[in-house]
């Protein structure tokens, strides 16, 4: 899909949902995945043996213009010499939907394009390779960006192109209520397998907002830090740059139990006959009960995704549209991921670094939407490790430790709340002139100094994310739909 110029009061969304496929329609996605595979490998060689055969008549002398023609690396070049192949390589090229096909080749476009852009130093960001073959141990997609796309109205199947009615985990109705009501419009639809062999469908959708009146003028504390927590009493907690702590949400009691079901029921799995014989090394049929399992797995699942997604979309919301300020970290707990160990605290803590990463997406764009600014410490920021009393360091803070005790000051402080108290700190460095410092009155932040309130790292510690890149003079004039990301999130409940 080529960039698109999006109106304005239209912005760029992505809604996923888990998918539910019978059998034949699993083998219908691996079909089309193996097609776009197919046809990037097909073409990429191609491109690879004119460029190579290029490179040798230079060696020989040949003038440039009587080289071998290049291929055309447009995806309107690629697509055209692979209808000259098809046939050849993958006389099956009409089981699948050409779609599949053209998924292959636009990847294969982009890459190609991104490495000759890198390469003559016109791409930000870091170096990128050469496109590489897909292997079988590449991830499955396929996206379809004409055709039949559609979200039913019963809520719970989806149609796309050749593979048709696909039932889905989860209630699709925040996407078929748009679309009913006219203020959505789908633009392709992505289907892709995770490294747990679970199928999931994206729908890159436009949807338009009315322009929002920015909700947060003298509702609530211009500006605050979050810290997400790996605890279920505190899946966040939000502290103000003066110390106080304005809020902590639980993680809901219905996803503490979705996640313990899941680990019950993986357990139960991993003792039933699947796909695969350990002992033997070798493939073999796998039993009713462990296909029913997986069913119940896969449920459960987008269940706790829900949910989770269901707290996020409330907290982050709010934050958007009560706060100018917002300071996140960017790494949950980075450089502590030895000090746990047992296993539980390990998925603790990978739950934690999926729900900072979500509550980063989610914030991103609706700090768009209500005018406020998005500050996102830099992974060296100590958040956790820095005393918000004295600002002095501990650096060998473990996460067991659940409360901070400084043994310069004295302070002792809830931990989540001591990393949020430091991030809102860091945050107050970002704020406009228009209303002061404010954090003066604080006797932890008069007693600090410089030091601990991250102000003298402002730089090369944060980066600062509006849709202008100006806090300074635009934060309530950002109109929404200006750029053209698309938010890998659902939208606000
Ligand atoms: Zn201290």
């Amino acid at each position: 899909m080529a960039r698109f110029e999006i109106l304005d009061g239209w912005t760029a969304q992505a809604y996923k949902f888990a998918l539910d496929p019978t059998p034949s329609q699993v083998r219908a996605f691996r079909s089309h995945a193996g097609g776009a595979r197919k046809a990037h490998n097909t073409m990429l060689a191609a491109v690879k043996a004119v460029m190579n055969q290029r490179q040798a008549e230079r060696t020989y002398g040949i003038a440039d213009d009587e080289l071998t023609p290049a291929l055309g690396w447009s995806l309107a070049g690629l697509r055209k010499q692979w209808n000259v192949r098809k046939h050849e390589v993958a006389p099956w090229w009409d089981e699948n939907s050409k779609e599949a096909y053209n998924s292959g080749l636009d990847a294969l476009a982009r890459g190609l394009d991104a490495w000759s852009k890198s390469r003559k130093g016109k791409r930000a960001g870091k170096t990128i390779g050469f496109p590489r073959f897909k292997t079988a141990k590449s991830r499955r997609s396929v996206r379809f960006t004409t055709g039949t796309i559609r979200v039913e109205t019963d809520r719970h199947h989806v149609t796309l192109p050749r593979l048709g009615r696909i039932k889905t985990f989860e209630s699709t109705r925040k996407l078929a209520r748009r679309i009913e009501a006219g203020t959505a419009r789908i633009l392709s639809a992505t289907v892709s397998e995770d490294s747990a062999g679970r199928w999931h469908v994206a729908f890159q959708v436009l949807v338009h907002r009315a322009v929002e009146v920015p909700g947060h003028i003298g509702a609530g504390e211009p500006v605050v830090g979050v810290d997400v927590g790996v605890k279920a009493d505190a899946l966040i907690v939000v502290a103000a740059p003066d110390g106080r702590e304005l809020d902590r949400v639980p993680a809901p009691k219905s996803l503490t139990a979705a996640q313990a079901r899941l680990r019950a029921l993986q357990r139960r799995a991993a003792r039933q006959r699947g796909p695969y014989d350990v002992a033997t090394e070798t493939k073999q049929k796998p039993s009713k009960r462990w296909i029913k399992q997986q069913r119940r797995i896969g449920r459960t699942h987008a269940h706790a995704a829900a949910v989770r997604r269901d707290v996020l979309h409330k907290a982050t919301t709010e934050l958007a549209q009560r706060h100018q300020v917002i300071a996140v970290e960017t790494l949950n707990a980075s450089g502590m991921r030895s000090a746990g160990g047992a296993r539980k605290k390990g998925l603790n803590l990978a739950l934690a670094d999926a729900a900072l990463a979500q509550i980063r997406r989610m914030l991103s764009y609706k700090t768009r939407w209500y005018g406020s600014v998005l500050v996102e410490a830099d992974r060296s920021f100590p958040s956790s490790k820095t005393c918000s009393g004295c600002g002095r360091r501990k650096p060998n803070l473990t996460l067991a430790d659940r409360t901070y005790v400084c043994e310069h000051c004295g302070l002792t402080i809830d931990r989540d709340r001591n990393a949020a108290i430091n991030l809102a700190r860091l945050g107050d460095t970002h704020r406009t002139g228009d209303t002061g410092t404010g954090t003066g009155s604080s006797p932890a932040a008069t007693d600090s100094g410089g030091d601990g309130r991250g102000a003298t790292q402002e730089s090369a510690t944060t980066r600062v994310v509006n849709a202008a890149g100006d806090e300074a003079s635009t934060r309530h004039d950002n109109i929404v739909g200006q750029t053209g990301t698309v938010s890998s999130e659902g939208e606000a409940a």
